[in-house]
């Protein structure tokens, strides 16, 4: 942009990079912090830096924590043998706020050949690792083509153990995702599952 000095033009197009973050926004966000205090910019270049170095995915189940085993996996509270599988740890969160007691698996995406990505591309080797006891797997991928295909591919994964696999119910809009979904309705579709296999 004509007349806009270097170093703001650059922090305007870091902020144009977030998510629904358009040209506009990203320019009142960047003029914001040039009119704050110092010590308001200091504190987001520390934030943006912290949660890039203490935030690190569980190595049971794929979640974002401070510490791994993140505190849902070890929580003894909690029943261990009913596993829902997500696509995303934010999809955790939502599940969190329903009051869901059983444990989580991130897959980390949906099978999704158009996007190039395969079952090797997702976390679902481990998820076979920690079967042993588990004796129901929900399947909560988003109500999309991929997230059908994924829960199918799962099936048949799971076809050979002795466990139920279930699906979210509908009731959840087709094609639409899990955040777009009020708690009563998600509580609604975990108690509704149907099983697929
Ligand atoms: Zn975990």
């Amino acid at each position: 942009v004509q007349g806009i000095p270097h170093s703001l033009e650059k922090l305007i197009e870091a902020f144009s990079r977030f998510p629904g973050i358009g040209k506009k926004t990203a320019q009142r966000l960047a003029f914001f912090v040039l009119k704050s205090d110092k010590e308001i910019a200091a504190d987001l270049a520390n934030v943006l830096i912290e949660v890039k170095e203490n935030i690190r995915s569980c190595e049971i189940c794929h979640h974002i924590a401070e510490i791994s085993p993140c505190p849902i996996c070890v929580d003894e509270c909690r029943d261990q043998s009913i596993l829902c599988v997500v696509e995303t740890p934010e999809d955790i969160f939502l599940f969190e706020k329903t009051g869901f007691r059983g444990v989580y698996h991130v897959l980390g995406g949906v099978i999704s050949p158009l996007d190039g990505v395969g079952p090797d591309d997702l976390n679902m080797e481990d998820l076979l690792e920690r079967l042993q006891n588990v004796r129901e797997v929900i399947v909560a991928t988003n109500a999309s083509i991929e997230g059908d295909a994924t829960a199918l591919y799962l099936a048949k994964l799971l076809s050979s153990m002795n466990l139920r696999v279930s699906r979210l119910a509908r009731g959840l809009p087709v094609g639409g995702h899990l955040e777009y979904v009020d708690e009563a309705t998600l509580l609604r579709s975990i108690d509704e599952r149907v099983e697929i296999q």
